[in-house]
């Protein structure tokens, strides 16, 4: 960021990528002013010897740059003070990843977008780059914040998930390749309406160089709209799905991923890529691995060794005979629905804070559910819904009490799963948290396991 040197930026948001925005430019010499409008993030960027200062304090701002993180609305529900104070006096209003890209001249970027399995996608490309020698890193909106990523020079591969917010400030971004993989109604508030939303999103596009690859989901309206544009504006377009058989482009209707209609790998052989929405992930990331010079052999066969992500129906165990699998990131019905067609005899721990519509639209996978162990706030609720429904079920208040009665209960060829379909902020800091809680538990029962004999 050396071009930053001795000029006067304004940090807006104090979080991950704030913070490490704030230590970049001080180390690069810029004059750093750095507030976020919550009092515990000050203090804490304070303590770890970021200049805090409210830029508004000043009028004018008199700054030559603007650097919003992406978890702080500019727009919604009302434009922020700072960002207007910005736009009257043309102060450029940008994000990290623009500022990533104004560091890294040259540097190949791939961008990845969507509303849901984004993280998976981004990993996922990122290791099948990685198996195939290239030198890669991943980060952006998960993970590594950007300006956090090593410089791997024009050979490497910087691997970037993309969030609507984030879309919406990259000036000077440039991708090699970019894959957007669906459009469902979500953030809607923020965007003000799924139009403003699916614009953001199309967005992506923008930073797609010239000759770049689009990869695109075709599954939903939204993206097939967006395909069917830039295809008629002469792009490179591939087009990808996990429910339509393609001729051209990359298809996993039935478990095997066929580029241009030849299988070239078997899902069903890729451990930790279970269920329809991971074909639609790893037809992207296969799409962006081609795009990015990998030949097809060494693209379908990385994608069986993919490690999978933390929190995400991660595989923890077997015990016994029985599968444990901690989904803790599952917040709501729409994503613990991912996890419940996974399997048949499902040990389901659930509850926390419950969102809107609760488990309502779980209901055709109850048959499915051995037994419910609840949780958290929700437990009254879930409870005389799962009741109407005679799904067996036990209030079990604490996670602890769940896992202890799940382990007495689930026979070998079983699951035990830990899908929430809640949010945790009732009983743990984060969805991460209570993963991890859930992770140390089950390692507990391992241990005793081994040591039973
Ligand atoms: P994101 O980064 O977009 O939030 P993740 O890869 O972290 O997405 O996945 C979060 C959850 O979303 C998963 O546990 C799964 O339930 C669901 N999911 C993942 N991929 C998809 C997809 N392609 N389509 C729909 N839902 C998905």
């Amino acid at each position: 960021l050396s071009f930053l040197a001795g000029r006067k930026v304004a940090v807006m948001g104090l979080g991950k990528s704030g913070t490490t925005t704030a230590r970049a430019l001080l180390a690069a010499g810029a004059t750093v002013l750095a507030w976020d409008d919550e009092s515990t993030a000050r203090d804490q960027a304070s303590s770890a010897g970021i200049p805090v200062a409210d830029p508004l304090a000043e009028c004018p701002l008199g700054v030559d740059l603007l650097v919003w993180s992406p978890g702080v609305p500019h727009t919604h529900p009302t434009p922020h003070p700072l960002a207007e104070a910005a736009r009257a006096e043309r102060v450029p209003l940008v994000s990290d990843i623009s500022l990533l890209a104004r560091s890294r001249p040259g540097a190949r970027i791939v961008g990845i977008s969507g509303t849901n399995g984004k993280s998976t996608t981004t990993t996922l490309v990122a290791h099948l780059l990685a198996e195939a020698g290239i030198a890669t890193a991943a980060g952006g909106n998960l993970g590594t914040a950007a300006l956090d990523l090593p410089d791997l020079g024009p050979d490497g591969r910087l691997v970037l998930e993309l969030s609507s917010y984030q879309l919406e400030l990259s000036d000077g971004l440039v991708l090699s390749s970019a894959a957007l993989l669906n459009i469902t109604p979500d953030h809607l508030a923020r965007h003000g309406g799924m139009e403003g939303y699916v614009a953001a999103k199309r967005r992506l596009f923008d930073y797609l160089a010239p000759d770049g690859t689009a990869v695109i989901g075709i599954d939903d309206e939204p993206c097939r709209a967006i395909a069917a544009e830039l295809e008629a504006a002469g792009r490179r377009v591939v087009r990808i799905s996990a429910e339509t058989p393609l001729e051209r482009g990359v298809s996993a209707a039935d478990g095997k991923l066929r580029e241009d209609g030849e299988v070239v790998a078997d899902l069903a052989a890729c451990p930790r890529l279970p269920g329809r929405h991971n074909w639609q992930n790893a037809c992207a990331a296969y799409a962006l691995a081609r795009a990015e010079g990998v030949a097809p052999q060494a693209a379908a066969a990385a994608l069986a060794t993919y490690p999978g992500l933390a929190h995400r129906q991660e595989w923890l165990a077997e015990i016994g005979g029985v599968a444990w699998i901690n989904d803790s990131k599952a917040t709501n019905a729409d994503a613990t629905e991912k996890a419940l067609v996974c399997h048949e005899r499902i040990h389901w721990i659930l509850g926390g804070r419950p969102k809107e519509g609760g488990i309502d639209a779980l209901a055709p996978l109850f048959p499915r559910i051995a037994h419910a162990y609840l949780i958290g706030e929700a437990t009254e609720a879930f409870a005389r819904r799962l009741a109407a429904a005679k799904v067996p079920t036990t209030c079990c208040g604490e996670l602890g009490v769940a896992v202890d009665l799940a382990r007495r209960q689930a026979r070998s060829g079983e699951v035990v799963l830990l899908s929430p379909a809640c949010a945790s902020w009732d009983q743990f800091r984060s969805f991460e948290h209570r993963g991890d809680v859930f992770r140390e538990m089950v390692a507990a029962i391992e241990r005793n396991a081994r040591a039973d004999g």
